[in-house]
């Protein structure tokens, strides 16, 4: 069906969600005939592939962040607005903040996703998981306060738990920070303490299914395994966890109950959609999946709603091949330009074809000279899957502001090893350990 949309006077587009989903969005629309408002509760927007570097101490927030109103500095049909949305009101067309209602002809609620829990909400303070640059540098505060703690106790028993690192998800996030923590603890941090002995590390990687990094070919998730365990991670599979509880988890495997204390436990299961998908159910009554997404049409509108437009982690696009795509930046930034060439072909009286997500492949870091590459037909591994992460992730940190410096910094940091943000900052880190004493 073709839109036709008003010509006479700017179209206006409200965009809701500076992520990738929006950003691409905006961007493509910036010499557009439209008026854009971009709205997001926070002022920049965040790389979070990288986010675990934050966490481990190799860059710090502002390195993998790029202020909204600088990167559209220069779009003058773009306004970006501090807020956070609470409402939307579909039959009038409205966006609804604290303060302010905002009017929209064309709607894109690209809110993104947080991590779940599957109902155990109150794991949350007990294993953080890492989505925003608070939770970055809560897991930060954690992982340094750790070491800090086991240097200040005597009891070898409460030693050995500061020195374990339990990681909860075998995906890429978790397969990441194992490798990060596995190189602070058995490299970096080697010669800094005096009472402990770091490699003593203990660094369990739990993952439910039977193999980390699910989504990449077998082979080369065996290789990551195996690298990962050469630098001195263990990986359970086929591992449920069932409890957090006193600074110890218990987790089912084989049908056997085991449990490991552990003061540092980390989040990298399960993911739960923005809570606008709940607000778009309800105000429209599109369908929403078991992890809250919105179902969307193949041209990525919410069922009889041609004009509002669900793009990013928020929605879930099975017209491909009859599952969702998976929640990664590159689904999201081809969404936010299709909704927009999609939008411009509709000023015009055009339409598109429905939306065609073009698989770019997938790759993770699991430490210095080790990654692992999954382009479909070629399969990279070691120092060239290493550099190829490296020139992708310096492409995209550059895209949207000049970090030049920061990129170059970071590459030298990378391979000296030399991990400069180990800031403890924020609740205080060891209060335990110094009562432990
Ligand atoms: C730790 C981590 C590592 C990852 N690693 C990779 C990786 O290596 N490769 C990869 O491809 N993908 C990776 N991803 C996934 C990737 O980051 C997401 O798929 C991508 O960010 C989704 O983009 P989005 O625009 O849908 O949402 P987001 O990027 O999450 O953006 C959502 C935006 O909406 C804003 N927002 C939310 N609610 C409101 C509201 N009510 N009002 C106003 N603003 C709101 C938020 O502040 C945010 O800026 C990773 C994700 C995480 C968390």
């Amino acid at each position: 069906m073709v839109v036709s949309l008003e010509k006479n006077t700017p179209h206006q587009v409200v965009i809701i969600g500076g992520g990738f989903g929006g950003l691409y969005t905006a961007k493509t629309l910036k010499k557009a005939n439209v008026n854009i408002t971009l709205i997001d509760k926070r002022n920049f927007h965040l790389f979070q592939p990288l986010l675990y570097q934050v966490a481990t101490g190799t860059l710090s927030p502002g390195d993998i962040s790029s202020p909204l109103r600088a990167v559209f500095s220069k779009s003058k049909n773009t306004q970006v607005l501090l807020g956070e949305v609470k409402d939307i009101n579909p039959k009038a067309q409205q966006v609804i903040l604290d303060d302010k209602v905002v009017h929209y002809d064309t709607l894109i609620v690209a809110t993104g996703a947080n991590h779940s829990y599957f109902g155990k909400d109150n794991w949350k303070d007990l294993a953080p998981g890492l989505k925003t640059v608070e939770d970055a540098i809560e897991m930060r505060r954690r992982i340094f306060g750790a070491f800090e703690a086991a240097e200040n106790e005597t009891d070898p028993e409460k030693r050995r738990a500061w020195l374990t690192f339990v990681i909860v998800g075998g995906g890429p996030t978790g397969v990441e920070l194992a490798g990060a923590i596995a190189e602070l603890a058995y490299k970096t941090l080697k010669e800094d303490f005096r009472s402990i002995n770091t490699s003593e590390t203990k660094i369990l990687l739990l993952q439910g299914g039977d193999r980390i990094l699910p989504h990449i070919a077998p082979e080369l998730s065996e290789v990551a395994a195996e690298s990962l365990q050469k630098l001195g991670a263990v990986i359970q599979t086929k591992t449920r966890v069932t409890n957090i509880e006193n600074d110890i988890v218990t987790f089912k495997q084989n049908g056997e109950v085991k449990e490991i204390p552990s003061k540092t436990i980390l989040w990298a299961a399960g993911v739960k959609a923005s809570p606008m998908g709940q607000v778009l159910a309800e105000r429209t009554g599109v369908e929403c999946d078991h992890a809250g997404r919105v179902i969307v049409e193949p041209d990525l509108t919410v069922r009889d709603y041609k004009n509002i437009f669900v793009v990013g982690d928020l929605g879930n696009f099975s017209h491909q091949n009859g599952k969702p795509l998976p929640g990664v930046a590159p689904v999201a930034t081809q969404q936010g330009e299709y909704v927009a060439k999609l939008i411009k072909r509709r000023l015009k009286g055009h339409t598109l074809p429905p939306f065609h997500y073009n698989d770019v492949g997938s790759l993770a870091m699991i430490g210095q000279n080790l990654a692992v590459v999954d382009l479909g037909l070629i399969k990279l591994q070691g120092f060239i899957a290493w550099v190829f992460w490296l020139l992708i992730h310096i492409y995209f940190l550059i895209e949207f502001d000049t970090k030049l410096l920061v990129v170059f910094q970071w590459a030298w940091n990378y391979i000296t090893r030399n991990r400069r943000s180990r800031l403890i900052t924020g609740r205080e880190a060891f209060v335990e350990a110094k009562t432990n004493c």
